[in-house]
């Protein structure tokens, strides 16, 4: 999929996730109350740009109607400029 800047789109985000040692104890290390994993919602956004950084990774920038910026790693930093 090739988006252009200004697309209106949706991503996935994570909210509500707990971290271990803020769960209830009954929820630890596994959660069985259904919530500490957090919920996942497609959040509507509009495409930004693509940035192409110098360590070869590659990000998917967005912004949100509240005029938050999402960045979504689409590659991950590899080559001789990441050690
Ligand atoms: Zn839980």
């Amino acid at each position: 999929m090739t988006l252009t800047p200004g697309t209106a789109t949706t991503i996935p985000v994570l909210s509500g996730y707990l971290p271990v040692q803020y769960r209830p104890f009954a929820c630890r290390p596994a959660c069985t109350c259904g919530t500490c994993y957090g919920i996942t919602t497609d959040v509507p956004v509009t495409f930004i740009g693509q940035v192409e950084y110098a360590d070869n990774s590659t990000e998917l920038h967005y912004r949100d109607a509240a005029g938050n910026l999402h960045r979504v790693m689409t590659k991950a930093p590899s080559g001789d400029a990441c050690f």
